[in-house]
């Protein structure tokens, strides 16, 4: 006998619309109908969700780390840890990114990912989509806090072998378009299916139009990272901005950017380019203290991370839902805003139709979180089975 449930009288976003007094079927861990009650069929087993709030799972396609541990550790333990905690905001699939590192780190790194993917069940937490290399090819100016030592001219051998390590894993590669050999390396990347954004870069206009023109399509955690806007070199934030074809992350904790530009590019972009991103480190949901991201010293004081040594933002302790309450704070709508944390990062890594996730339709995972009317998560239900549960 399949397993099968129905939720009951939600406010659904789907996000494509909105279902005011809405129900979902589920069988096993896939949607099997959506619509508008009263319900007319009949399901045993019954959630009452009336007065909450229906969303997909949230989608944080770049995140580094939670609750002490880091993708970078290459270990299986420390992506479930992220997973599990991740769950607690609303997140239901996540990609875990490396920072700039040696070579046989990030092959390492790698191979973690495959193996906690292929022993991923939902008791595990959010699942796990592949990972996404923040580096190592980058902008040496604009490195952030990515460590300089490890960054190099872009290599297609070197991709090459993290593909493999990986089992096919790699979703997303940041790459600063006037790295040396940046333009091949993202014509190989887009040839195998991986999400090319465009970040950590002092490109100008042109050298970045010439990465759009090769097939990038998304910015990372943009403004950041980035040679600024300049009214006769426009640079890389005017390029992405204004191409249709690029979706945009922010880091929208209200400390990576200020919340007049995060209103001014979401009003310009819309919510279907927009990606809300965490980018956070191991240092979320634990207190302030000292902590480490690459090799390097990281100080967290009132919640926001620096580098020891040179003051540089160092990630972030944001989480999706807080991301979430911020936008809407600004004036958004509650549609628009779930589908910059579901909808549209699933589109922006082609999770869409090839994972099933990020929209509430027939035939997606059962990958949802229930909300408060303050959109606190209340739960989160991965591949159809409850994992938290707020009490
Ligand atoms: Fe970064």
């Amino acid at each position: 006998m399949p397993k099968q449930f129905i939720i009951r009288h939600a406010k659904i976003y789907t996000p494509l619309t909105l279902i005011s007094d809405g129900y979902i079927v589920v069988e096993d861990n896939t949607i099997k109908e959506i619509g508008r009650e009263p319900y007319q069929g009949s399901v045993a087993e019954q959630i009452n969700a009336e007065g909450l709030i229906i969303s997909p799972g949230f989608i944080d396609t770049h995140i580094h780390g939670y609750g002490g541990r880091d993708t970078d550790e290459a270990d299986v333990d420390a992506i479930y840890t992220i997973s599990r905690g991740l769950a607690k905001h609303g997140v239901t699939s996540f990609v875990p990114s490396s920072v700039t590192m040696p070579h046989e780190a990030l092959v390492k790194i790698a191979e973690s990912i495959r193996e906690a993917r292929n022993e991923w069940r939902p008791e595990k937490g959010a699942r796990i989509l592949g990972l996404h290399l923040e580096g190592p090819y980058l902008s040496v100016e604009k490195a952030g806090a990515q460590n300089k030592k490890y960054i190099r001219p872009a290599s297609v051998k070197e991709l090459e072998e993290y593909i493999k390590a990986s089992g096919g894993l790699i979703r997303q590669i940041t790459v600063a378009p006037e790295n040396p050999g940046a333009l091949d390396l993202i014509t190989y990347a887009v040839a195998h299916g991986i999400t090319v954004s465009i970040g950590h870069t002092n490109a100008t206009y042109e050298q970045t139009r010439l990465a759009i023109e090769r097939g990038a399509r998304k910015a990372t955690h943009t403004f950041n990272g980035m040679r600024g806007i300049h009214h006769r070199e426009p640079g890389p934030v005017i390029a992405v901005l204004e191409d249709d074809s690029v979706y945009i992350e922010l880091i929208t904790d209200f400390i990576h950017i200020s919340p007049p530009v995060v209103k001014f590019v979401i009003k310009h972009v819309g919510p279907h380019r927009m990606v809300l991103i965490s980018d956070s480190i191991c240092a979320a949901g634990l207190p302030d203290g000292t902590y480490e991201l690459g090799g390097l010293k990281v100080i967290v004081k009132n919640g926001v991370p620096r580098l020891a040594d040179t003051g540089a933002l160092a990630g972030s302790t944001l989480t999706l839902d807080k991301a979430v309450r911020n936008v809407h704070s600004l004036g958004f709508s509650l549609r628009e805003t779930l589908m910059m944390a579901s909808y549209t990062p699933a589109a922006s890594i082609n999770a869409l139709y090839r994972d099933k996730i990020g929209l509430l339709a027939p035939g997606f995972k059962a990958d949802i979180v229930f909300l408060d009317e303050a959109l606190n998560v209340v739960k989160t239900m991965i591949d159809g089975e409850i994992i938290y549960e707020k009490n």
